[in-house]
């Protein structure tokens, strides 16, 4: 294994990094960027370390890298096959891809105040 620095995986889709931000997926591996906010993920388990003897899984679309073939077949289905045109459909992937990840990854909100409202979108 490469002892490069400790790379960081997604436990929540997200978007992160400078300006607009790049889109997360769920268990989608990415170098923390320096952000304000690198600390405040950390804490707040919306990112963990990956383990140094993770077996990696690469997107053949896109080149994203995946800790899981789970979590690959999600983005897989998430961003290379063609959405839903109607509106209302779009809206209910949505809630059940939010629903599964409170059920995987529920966050430690008891070390943060969720009436910040910041529970979104941490990473912008
Ligand atoms: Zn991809």
């Amino acid at each position: 294994m490469s002892k490069g620095p400790v790379r960081y995986y997604a436990r929540r889709s997200m978007t992160y990094g400078p300006g607009a931000g790049e889109p997360l997926d769920r268990g989608q591996l990415f170098d923390l960027a320096g952000m304000i906010n690198d600390e405040k993920l950390i804490r707040l388990n919306y990112v963990v370390a990956a383990p140094k003897n993770v077996s990696i899984v690469q997107c053949g679309y896109c080149g994203a890298e995946f800790i899981t073939d789970e979590t690959l077949n999600a983005h897989g289905r998430y961003r290379h096959r063609p959405q839903p045109t109607d509106p209302r459909l779009q809206d209910e992937r949505e809630d059940r891809r939010e629903k599964l990840e409170n059920e995987l990854a529920p966050l430690h909100l008891d070390k943060t105040a969720a009436s910040r409202g910041y529970a979104r979108s941490p990473g912008r």
